[in-house]
């Protein structure tokens, strides 16, 4: 019984989801026979706002910025193309007409829709213009290849490059670089290509581009209008991965089959802690959310100056859909406006002029309203920003006041979606949970129309409590480390997508003053959960939330503002063995780590991580993402993995950079489900926040995404183990090393894994307050020091998990002397 009952549900949500990729406008208009007491009408202000998910085109990282201050929320699917950059945006016809004032052009509307083919930069033309530029040698400097990768995927192979001229910022003329490319060892430089210049905030990036191509370059070239250029080796990106535990036939997986909505999630979370007790259990957070509810409301009287917008005192469900006003014109003249109120009934008596004739105005309408309702309405006043100077009508009769949360969607669980607070579940898995182990953080869809990120989370808890005897890679992650999985955490948000409006994003919050506050408003109401945190935050004037109350990255009224973020704060402060956090969302094909945030003007990011930390992040990113591509062969392009701020745009008051920053907390941010390659068309096909389940699988697919992703979290939890397995102290050299040199010597750094060092020249014992050996530029290796006059390196690394070289410690007597050392001699 409950099985086929499941099943349906699964069935009908799918339905579900086809029809907003399609119709795209699942708005909240009341649907036929879903309005609330009979005898109601309605005013065609409360029809919540039609949005649709388009496809832009911005020219380029400036107009992003211009686009995302004025509080748009773009940053889901996000990609790069040579002439600019496409995405998806969920509008208003309001929003459309701002974002085209802008500048933005909309190609259309959204349907799980084709990236263009750019993979070949479309720029065979330019190869004209060859090479004819190179220069001597001796202009080397001024060009630096920040990296080149080859990928392949599907059978076909990528080069991907990024290049960095010291000219790159100057504008008239522009610069601009050439790549070429060999076709493998000892072949020769051909296939001229133009770059793409990525500049962000007005500032110059680097050049980059991503290159289809038949055969893996050994070396690459580039030459820059300036006159710079320089070669380069290529690597591997994400391949030769080892086998995913998937590989091992014994190996139990694909549990999930279906998108769940929170009471599932929390449900199936409940039942795994009570049938795995040796590894398993929940933590409930202890900030219950502000709930899936809302006060009932209407716009009443008229429109414009002559509407009064009503709100309950209590909330909908608990009684406040049970009010009724209407507006009734007496027989008579001269009489006063006046209220009468029987049970939950509530009569607004209008007041007549010495010619008979309606004589109340909006403003008046709401005063006694708000006055004289016996408690009823607690809010009421006239629409959106109009002073209510109107007349208002009579109403016909009682109009009822809703939530708007009536409309049981198709798949709504059994009985009411409930109402109110929630308590957010949070499961946690591990052999030993009493923070001996490494603790890993997976927190998904802060977002509520991401679906695939919970289903994926589910995916990985499964996998962890059904293997852990059988398997003794997962027996081995159970046992050395702790992880918590919150399923959902934003569950009004989750069940307002679910139930109500796919599109939801934020939470249910409304902090929006009356001039929001009208019931077309609703679907724009919440604070965005990923922008309300206190590192790197708008609040602190940092570029990506906004403090609109209607747009899509809302920051809150304050920092910590919402429940959904003081528990997460809370989870790590309690949990200090949490060292690992991945905030999964969707749908984009990234991951990003610090910085994420930067303050517009100047472009100041939020501080650029040790070179350890970025290489530790780097080489866990390569372990993640290999493990994803052995799915069915994603790949997540390197132009999508880095520091969020690096590689697309600044978003204040994340979660990553807050917990990174207060709490050392290695934090990753995930978009699940980007654009993965078609060899039948040859393009990259765009991913969506609820693709259909099951769809196509080698390209669309909901089932396929939560399978591949949850790969990788799997890895995420291998990486941690290791981690915290990791006692092996770094070693590093200077390179080359100390000895007698006839003229200046260019050294640098080396060490055996990622590691800080810590270094001094002046004479003084190195310490962890010593300058820090940093990239030549973010992205790129160390930097190379050019040494003139004999020198003395003194220096110690230490690795991402704390080892230090040596055992050096400067405030131990026997270890303090452990520190390395190297004098260049300059002879002259
Ligand atoms: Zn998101």
């Amino acid at each position: 019984m409950r099985r086929t009952q499941t099943r349906v549900a699964l069935l009908a949500l799918s339905a579900l989801v086809g029809s907003v990729l399609v119709a795209t406008a699942p708005a909240g208009a009341v649907p036929a026979g879903a309005t609330a007491a009979a005898g109601s009408e309605r005013s065609p202000l409360e029809n919540a706002e039609q949005v649709r998910l388009v496809r832009i085109k911005l020219t380029g990282a400036d107009m992003l910025d211009k686009v995302v201050a004025a509080g748009f929320d773009l940053e889901h699917g996000l990609k790069r193309v040579p002439t600019g950059i496409e995405g998806e945006a969920v509008v208003t016809a309001e929003q459309l007409a701002e974002l085209e004032a802008l500048g933005v052009e909309v190609l259309g509307d959204s349907e799980g829709f084709t990236w263009s083919d750019q993979a070949d930069g479309g720029l065979r033309a330019s190869a004209a213009r060859s090479a004819q530029a190179v220069q001597p040698a001796n202009h080397e400097a001024t060009v630096r290849v920040v990296r080149a990768d080859w990928f392949t995927t599907k059978g076909q192979g990528f080069l991907y490059v990024e290049a960095r001229t010291t000219e790159g910022q100057q504008s008239d003329p522009v610069v601009t670089m050439q790549l070429e490319n060999d076709s493998g060892k000892g072949t020769a430089f051909g296939f001229p290509r133009t770059m793409s210049r990525f500049v962000d905030s007005g500032q110059y990036m680097f050049h980059r581009n991503l290159f289809k191509l038949d055969a893996r370059p050994d070396q690459i070239r580039v030459t820059s209008s300036t006159g710079g250029v320089t070669t380069g080796y290529v690597s591997d990106w994400l391949e030769n991965a080892p086998p995913p535990l998937t590989a091992n036939p014994k190996y139990k997986w694909d549990f999930v089959d279906g998108y769940k909505h929170p009471q599932q999630l929390y449900s199936r979370a409940e039942e795994i802690a009570r049938q795995y007790p040796d590894i398993a259990e929940i933590i409930y957070l202890p900030n219950k959310t502000n709930g899936y509810q809302r006060k009932a409301q209407a716009t009443i009287g008229g429109t414009g100056q002559s509407a009064v917008v009503v709100s309950s005192a209590a909330w909908g469900h608990e009684g406040g859909n049970d009010i009724t006003v209407e507006f009734v014109d007496r027989p008579g003249a001269n009489l006063p406006l006046t209220v009468e109120v029987a049970g939950k009934a509530i009569r607004v008596l209008l007041a007549k002029d010495a010619a008979g004739a309606l004589a109340s105005t909006a403003a008046q309408v709401a005063s006694a309203l708000e006055t004289r309702s016996q408690g009823l309405i607690d809010r009421a006043h006239p629409y959106r920003t109009n002073a209510g100077t109107g007349i208002v009508a009579a109403t016909s009769g009682p109009v009822a006041l809703t939530d708007f949360l009536d409309q049981k969607r198709v798949g709504a669980p059994e009985g009411d979606v409930p109402r109110g607070p929630a308590t957010i579940p949070v499961l946690r898995i591990g052999k030993h949970r009493d923070g001996r182990n490494p603790g890993v953080l997976i927190q998904a869809q802060d977002h509520a129309r991401e679906w695939v990120p919970a289903a994926t989370s589910l995916e990985a808890a499964e996998r962890l409590v059904h293997n852990y005897t059988s398997d003794q890679e997962t027996k081995k992650i159970v046992n050395n480390t702790d992880v918590f999985f919150i399923l959902s955490n934003n569950p009004d948000g989750a069940n307002y997508s679910f139930f109500n409006f796919a599109s939801q994003r934020k939470n249910m919050t409304n902090h929006c003053p009356d001039d929001n506050a009208d019931p077309g408003r609703r679907d724009s109401w919440g604070v965005d959960l990923n922008r309300n945190y206190r590192v790197g935050s708008g609040h602190d004037g940092y570029a990506g939330g906004s403090t609109s109350c209607t747009s899509g990255t809302y920051q809150g009224p304050e920092e910590l503002s919402e429940p959904e973020s003081k528990n997460i704060i809370w989870l790590v402060e309690k949990y200090s063995n949490i060292k690992f956090m991945m905030s999964v969302h969707s749908n984009g094909g990234q991951l990003f780590w610090q910085p994420g945030a930067y303050i517009a003007d100047g472009r100041i990011t939020t501080p650029r991580p040790p070179l350890g930390d970025e290489a530790f992040y780097w080489q866990s990113a390569s372990r993640i993402l290999s493990q994803v591509k052995a799915h069915r062969q994603t790949v997540v392009t390197p132009e999508n993995v880095g520091g969020s701020s690096d590689v697309l745009y600044s978003s204040a008051g994340n979660v990553r950079e807050d917990l990174y920053y207060t709490y050392g907390i290695y934090a990753f941010g995930w978009e699940v489900g980007g654009s993965v390659y078609n060899p039948a068309t040859g393009n990259w096909q765009g991913g969506s926040f609820q693709p259909p389940w099951e769809g196509t699988p080698d390209l669309v697919s909901g089932h396929s995404e939560t399978m591949e992703y949850a790969n990788g979290i799997m890895e995420m939890f291998r990486v941690a183990a290791d981690w915290g397995k990791d006692k092996k102290k770094p070693t590093s050299n200077l390179v080359p090393g100390g000895g007698k040199y006839s003229g200046p010597v260019d050294v640098r750094f080396e060490t055996s894994e990622p590691a800080t060092i810590y270094y001094t020249t002046d004479g003084s014992r190195p310490t962890m307050e010593s300058p820090r050996y940093e990239a030549t530029e973010f992205r790129e290796p160390g930097q190379v020091f050019h040494v003139t006059e004999t020198t003395t390196f003194r220096w110690f690394s230490v690795d991402a998990a704390g080892n230090v070289e040596k055992g050096y410690d400067p405030t131990d007597d026997s270890k303090r002397n452990n520190y390395r050392t190297a004098t260049i001699t300059i002879k002259r």
